[in-house]
């Protein structure tokens, strides 16, 4: 496809897939050419910080006792999902790495958005000589600790989920946490956030306005941490450590990652720094033979529409006459983070658009077939196998990761709406 035609498609909110002439294939362990440097050890660094929290996170959320602290989704074969949208075998397996059950925050946003602030509580805890980095964490629930947070605040910019994984972590340290939303943002989220003591802001506007209110908010309170969804670093090595885990289950289910085995991985993307952290560190573990997909709406490509872009310019998908409207509120971002865009240029295998009329009927046949909830957001992966069936990569030796992203937390009102809407809407031949 030439690229005036995959621009025509981008304006015209046409489902696509956008392969990436710029993949080279990285080796692994080699780092990247940004103003940091990433490397290896910054994402052991990360899982390393959340296995210290664990005994103390195991105190404080009662549904991680079973799992002594531990934030792990599990990852699961669905061959029923795999015929029901018509995948052959002859194309590999397809596999659910089921990030819409991560306890406490029930989306991806438990990885870098708990990372963040843990991060943040472990510097300044450490600064005031609370706890010894080989020590016991469970002291930072003790009342000098929490005197200590109670005097700082945490704030953020969200649709919804980044703010409650955020919120809710902030708020069982101690800390003042801000949340700052755009007023699309779902009601739930906003009141669930209310009950764990977080206050709300609300801005008129998208996602982007409302990450620029709080951050200028933020930047005039020294004793304010704000966390940057489209620059962080600490968010994108938390989500990162994804990849270390799931290197491990892939290893515990015999699946092989070469050249007969290509892994392909399907990530919703909204800012980027999610699915590009995650990618990032599949491709230092794993290698040339992964290849990672970003999905995003129709309606708000905005990450295709950087990368299209000539470069030095940060274009957003209105300068294209998109509306940035989507039911998937986790991906409806205008712009993409230039961090993840940064690493994600020479990574990235190509980009996938999706109608919303599509991720309702995926969050349906989903139901139907593996009994999973799932938000709408988190659908977004499962037309990418579809769009690659008669590529090379998908071949029987092939493992197809749909990364689901979000859901648990959704209240059933609201679940059992979407399953509602994917039965009013005409059938679909995918
Ligand atoms: C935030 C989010 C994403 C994408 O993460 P980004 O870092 O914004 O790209 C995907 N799915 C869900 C459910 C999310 O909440």
């Amino acid at each position: 496809m030439t690229e005036p035609d995959t621009l025509a498609r981008l304006r015209s909110a046409t489902p696509q897939l956008w392969l990436n002439p710029q993949r080279t294939h990285m080796p692994a362990g080699t780092s990247l050419a940004l103003d940091t440097t990433l490397r290896l050890a910054d994402m052991q660094a990360a899982q390393d910080r959340f296995t210290r929290f664990a005994p103390l996170l195991a105190a404080l959320f009662p549904e991680l006792a079973a799992s002594n602290g531990r934030i792990e989704s599990e990852l699961l074969l669905v061959p029923a999902m795999q015929q029901a949208l018509g995948l052959k075998p002859e194309m590999g397996r397809l596999w659910v790495k089921a990030d819409h059950s991560l306890p406490v925050a029930g989306s991806i946003k438990a990885r870098g958005g708990f990372h963040e602030v843990l991060e943040h509580a472990e510097r300044l805890a450490l600064q005031n000589g609370l706890i010894s980095p080989d020590g016991d964490y469970r002291v930072l629930a003790q009342p000098a600790a929490q005197a200590l947070f109670a005097r700082h605040q945490v704030a953020v910019g969200s649709t919804g989920n980044l703010g409650l994984a955020i919120g809710v972590m902030a708020a069982a340290l101690g800390f003042r946490a801000v949340v700052h939303m755009s007023t699309d943002a779902k009601a739930w989220k906003k009141e669930r956030l209310r009950q764990r003591g977080v206050q709300v802001v609300e801005h008129s506007g998208d996602y982007e306005r409302a990450v620029d209110a709080g951050r200028e908010l933020a930047l005039a309170d020294p004793l304010c941490h704000f966390v940057d969804d489209e620059r962080s670093l600490s968010l994108f090595l938390g989500y990162s450590a994804a990849a270390l885990h799931l290197r491990t289950q892939l290893q515990e289910q015999g699946v092989l990652v070469d050249a007969a085995h290509p892994l392909l991985v399907y990530l919703p993307c909204g800012v980027g720094g999610a699915p590009a952290g995650i990618a990032w560190g599949l491709h230092e573990l794993l290698g040339e033979h992964v290849h990672c997909f970003f999905a995003e709406p129709v309606q708000s490509p905005c990450f295709l529409a950087h990368l299209l872009s000539p470069e030095g310019s940060h274009r957003s998908v209105y300068d294209y006459g998109l509306t940035n409207r989507t039911e998937a509120d986790g991906l409806a971002v205008p712009r993409a983070s230039l961090l993840a865009a940064q690493v994600m240029r020479p990574l990235l295998d190509g980009v996938f658009t999706v109608e919303d009329d599509t991720l309702f009927t995926h969050l349906a046949l989903l139901q139907e077939t593996q009994g999973l909830r799932i938000e709408p957001s988190a659908a977004a992966g499962f037309s990418g196998p579809g769009f690659l069936q008669s590529g090379a990569l998908a071949c029987p030796g092939a493992n197809h990761v749909v990364w689901t992203t979000g859901g648990s937390l959704v209240p059933d009102a609201q679940y059992q709406g979407f399953l509602q809407r994917a039965l009013m809407q005409k059938p679909r031949g995918q």
